[in-house]
């Protein structure tokens, strides 16, 4: 079941990199699903949907991210730093404070234990933290294996680094990996595999049997384990098991997480990664000269969000497993096939019900039709993986309660209209 990344028949004549036929950017730009047919760099599904979300006046619940901001004190903390004049670069590894915030919450929430000097690092949003991961550790040859529909920077990244895109399949309705399929995926040549857990866009939540075969299969073949969890607070009534904390994960696993999606900042982008120092380090000397470092006013502001109570944790997943409830039903009644989700703040809809069997056309079309944007899964997808998902469409529900149901209602007219 596993599948390669394809590889695109534009002219890279200009800037190639030994090896390749291809410049990095166009390698990303294929890994990301951007480039048209005739070879046209294109912009990331998230951007073509916002974007004609705003010229058709549509709700927009394509690109994730909420429309209401996080925490006041948070909010306040970051304008009390720029006031006091935290407004010059951060240290390279990240502001102490917020370093001992990371360390603190993961031992806090599961008994993980990182040295803040040597075994965190914050970064600019998770997308460096993917990015500088990768780029620290793999080379033109190498395999990275993730879940497919996969997060499109993980493919783009992989792309810029020259090494191949190897998936193995999350399939409905539960969309929890297939255990054979994922051991069939694994190769002498994979070098990481990536797991994003909660799952961006299917919302699946991994269960410790599946974690514990990850970990199994990464030690048999001297894999490192890079693991995303960007959505580790936002679970329904399941809980979030990182894999880093399972017998025999710790050395081999990077653990990644970010401000954006815990406390509604998705635009500060603070994020971060933890690990054994060896790993870490190797990082940070990418991250170097890829950022330097991060926002320094919010760093410390993102200190006193980790600092939170209990509850205001508990809270974020109690409000959103509400809004996701608002919007199954909305959808349920709109004549889709709903998959709910344990986790995020997306939802999957099958829209084969209606009739409709591509996506990605619908998605184009939604806006003028209804006036509701959403994302096509297909474009997390290679080719094969595109074709299994074609019917699928991804929407977020991180908005107001009115908003969903304003979206839920301009949907019920959908039928109509086709
Ligand atoms: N990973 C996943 C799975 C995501 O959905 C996102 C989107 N926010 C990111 C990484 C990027 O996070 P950030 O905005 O912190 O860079
Ligand atoms: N993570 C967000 C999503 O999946 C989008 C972030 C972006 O636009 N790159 O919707």
């Amino acid at each position: 079941m596993a599948s390669a990344g394809s590889s695109p028949s534009v002219d890279m004549s200009a800037g190639t990199t030994e090896g390749t036929s291809q410049a990095p950017w166009q390698r990303a730009a294929t890994g990301a699903n951007l480039l048209s047919p005739d070879g046209e760099l294109g912009v990331t599904i998230f951007e073509e949907m916002t974007t004609l979300a705003l010229s058709t006046g549509a709700i927009n619940l394509g690109q994730g991210f909420p429309d209401e901001d996080g925490p006041v004190e948070i909010k306040a903390a970051a304008q009390a730093a720029i006031a006091a004049g935290a407004n010059q670069y951060a240290p390279g590894k990240g502001v102490p404070a917020l370093r001992e915030a990371i360390a603190a919450h993961q031992g806090r929430f599961y008994g993980l234990y990182p040295d803040p000097d040597t075994e965190v690092l914050v970064t600019t949003g998770a997308t460096e933290a993917i990015a500088a991961t990768l780029l620290a550790f793999i080379q033109p040859g190498d395999e990275v294996l993730t879940f497919e529909p996969f997060y499109d920077s993980y493919g783009a990244i992989i792309g810029m680094a020259g090494a191949t895109h190897v998936t193995a399949p999350l399939l409905a309705p539960d969309f929890l990996p297939d255990l054979p399929a994922l051991e069939e995926a694994f190769s002498s040549r994979t070098k990481i595999v990536l797991l994003n857990n909660p799952h961006n866009p299917t919302g699946a939540v991994f269960p410790e049997n599946v974690l514990a075969k990850i970990v199994e299969l990464a030690a048999k073949y001297g894999a490192t384990i890079v693991s995303d969890e960007v959505y580790e607070h936002l679970t329904f009534g399941v809980p979030h098991i990182p894999v880093g904390s399972l017998p025999g994960a710790a050395e081999r696993t990077i653990t990644i997480s970010s401000a954006g999606k815990t406390f509604s900042f998705t635009g500060w982008k603070i994020g971060w990664l933890s690990g054994p120092q060896h790993l870490v380090s190797a990082v940070r000397t990418v991250k170097q000269f890829l950022t330097y470092s991060s926002g320094t006013p919010f760093q410390s502001a993102i200190a006193v969000g980790l600092a939170l109570p209990d509850d205001f944790y508990t809270g974020i997943a109690t409000t959103l497993q509400r809004k996701r409830d608002i919007l199954a039903e909305g959808l349920r009644a709109a004549g889709f096939g709903v998959y709910t989700p344990s986790g995020t703040y997306f939802i999957n809809v099958d829209t084969a019900p209606l009739g409709i069997r591509d996506s990605v056309d619908l998605a184009r079309r939604l806006p003028g039709l209804v006036g509701v944007a959403a994302i096509p899964v297909p474009v997390f997808c290679h080719p094969e993986g595109a074709e299994r998902t074609r019917s699928l469409l991804r929407f977020a529900f991180c908005k107001k309660a009115d908003v969903l149901e304003e979206a839920a209602a301009r949907l019920a007219t959908l039928k109509d209209r086709l």
